[in-house]
């Protein structure tokens, strides 16, 4: 029975190696896979997953209103697709992430999403809202904050290394840094609790130089 999955986590924990990790097993085997990712995520070039580590694969883009279920169908009808592995899929829509569904429960293909729970405010992302909502499986991909803790929150840093606290929720292009985070230590650094340490992007940015 095809699964709708979902391995969310935060920034930086490695989503993007373990989907190519994933995809390369099912090629392996001599298998067919369809990659998608963000039309806009350019971090890789144009459809290409990139990893931290310097793997990377070519793969489709979605954009917003695209029909994930009729490209899926189109392609599954000439060759036939073993698993789908979308990236970045906090950028998919509430209907794509329907699509998807569909594309399990009519043509009993698994699909595999990886993407971001929440975004530097603390807020869920529209495709994460969906997934959660009703993806069959939830596998969480673990990374760590400084202090050692589970990571589930981020930080966005400026160009000037500040932790913005507002503004939109993608910034594409921009020098903007992400920061995994405890849940303890995000309410501090976004001024939500009183720092209790000195290990702040203060003390990082001084260790550093
Ligand atoms: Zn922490």
């Amino acid at each position: 029975m095809a699964k709708l999955y979902f391995h969310y986590a935060t920034m930086n924990a490695g989503k993007s190696t373990m989907l190519l990790q994933a995809s390369y097993n099912y090629r392996e085997r001599g298998m067919t896979t369809m990659e998608f990712i963000a039309a806009f995520d350019d971090r890789a070039g144009r459809g290409r997953i990139g990893s931290r580590i310097g793997l990377a694969a070519e793969a489709e883009t979605f954009r917003h209103g695209d029909d994930l279920f009729a490209r899926i169908a189109e392609h599954h009808d000439h060759t036939s697709v073993h698993c789908v592995f979308v990236d970045e899929a906090q950028f998919l829509d509430e209907e794509q992430v329907w699509q998807l569904a569909r594309v399990v429960d009519r043509l009993d293909i698994p699909v595999m999403c990886y993407g971001l729970r929440v975004d530097f405010q603390g807020k869920l992302f529209p495709g994460s809202h969906a997934l959660l909502a009703i993806a069959d499986e939830l596998r969480e991909v673990r990374t760590i904050c400084r202090c050692g803790r589970k990571a589930t929150m981020v930080v966005r840093l400026g160009p000037d290394g500040k932790v913005a606290r507002q503004g939109d929720q993608v910034v594409i292009g921009g020098d903007d840094k992400y920061v995994s985070l405890c849940r303890r230590h995000w309410e501090e650094e976004m001024g939500r609790w009183p720092a209790e340490d000195l290990i702040g992007f203060a003390g990082e940015r001084s260790r550093a130089r």
